[in-house]
């Protein structure tokens, strides 16, 4: 095991012995190839330089109690991959593939796979881009597939805490039939810049509306959206969300509590009657929202009145978690053990 400061790594890049990458030319895909180095030789006329041509996952793999490592749903994140890369004309990677390539990139970095305990995970970072030159609009001609990855800190360094969160009116992530609905580079780009100025007045994402109407609730910047109330899961249904894995998950898991759940439209106002909301994804798992703000209506919605995370949040989040981590039964067959 490394001796990296594990409890306090960044959400950022840090250098591991190797990333995995592979080729698709003529047609077919290649054999993985191992690269120590952590920079590419690319075309100057690359379509994912100058249109987008560019899709990627995000996953992690954590270290159980048990000292092994654990991937979550990994199938779902391949899955996803082709659903974007069909979106963009990328061809299609064959699930084999993107198997070989995620348990060899984990086991040669195994070291990386931060201690149990300490809330770390590693981070792994799929990436298929477009290689080929074009100038005029067309899909290229080659694609780079590549798997990276980085140990990431806990989320949360001090406890489960609740964060602000803004409605966004004056900038749209993605349109009704535009490309919100997989993960694609593109929908970062429209949204980085309202996304800084938000965390400039401390607000930790924006919540984008449903761009034609602007009167239903799409997502959180990068995670998706759930309420809870009268024992009810409520999670918006939009064709410009992303399809996240862990809302997925939260949904079972939900049932399981004996939750009904709902997947519709939710309109803005809704939020007046919401016990409970939170933003989740792979990377917070859940992030409890303790105030939204609605600037340009002049409003204010509060949750966790009395400073507490709300009872089903904070189950579901120490549901999911312990099965990540190997300390609650997988009765949904999520986990992948990794015979290291
Ligand atoms: C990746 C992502 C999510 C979260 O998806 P998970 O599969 O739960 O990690 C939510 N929204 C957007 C826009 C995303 O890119």
């Amino acid at each position: 095991m490394l001796n990296l400061d594990w409890g306090n790594l960044p959400f950022g890049y840090v250098k591991t012995n190797c990333n995995i990458r592979a080729y698709y030319r003529e047609g077919k895909w290649s054999d993985i190839e191992v690269f120590t180095d952590d920079k590419i030789d690319m075309h100057i006329a690359a379509t994912c330089l100058h249109y987008g041509q560019e899709c990627f996952e995000g996953m992690k793999a954590y270290r159980g109690k048990d000292g092994k490592i654990r991937l979550f749903r990994w199938e779902e994140n391949a899955k996803r991959l082709n659903v974007s890369a069909d979106r963009i004309l990328v061809p299609q990677l064959p699930l084999e593939l993107f198997k070989k390539a995620l348990f060899t990139v984990i086991e040669k970095n195994h070291e990386f796979v931060p201690p149990f305990g300490t809330g770390a995970s590693m981070y792994i970072r799929p990436l298929l881009i477009g290689t080929g030159a074009q100038v005029g609009i067309n899909p290229a001609s080659e694609y780079t597939l590549i798997f990276f990855v980085t140990p990431v800190g806990p989320y949360f360094k001090c406890g489960f805490a609740p964060v602000d969160v803004l409605i966004e009116r004056n900038t749209d992530r993605a349109a009704p039939q535009g490309t919100g609905n997989v993960k694609v580079g593109g929908n970062y780009a429209a949204s980085v810049k309202a996304s800084i100025e938000a965390r400039k007045e401390n607000f930790s994402s924006l919540m984008y509306l449903d761009a034609k109407e602007k009167k239903y609730i799409d997502e959180c910047g990068p995670a998706n959206f759930f309420a809870i109330k009268d024992k009810t899961y409520i999670t918006p249904a939009s064709p410009s969300i992303l399809p996240s894995i862990t809302n997925n998950s939260l949904i079972e898991l939900a049932k399981d509590l004996g939750l009904k759940v709902e997947r519709r439209k939710i309109e803005v106002s809704e939020l007046d009657n919401f016990e409970e909301v939170g933003q989740c994804g792979t990377a917070a798992v859940i992030s409890p929202i303790k105030r939204i703000v609605d600037k340009e209506k002049n409003k204010e919605y509060t949750f966790c009145k009395d400073g507490n995370v709300g009872v089903y949040s904070t189950k579901l989040y120490n549901l999911l978690t312990g099965i990540q981590f190997g300390e609650v039964v997988d009765t949904h067959n999520w986990i992948t053990i990794l015979e290291v």
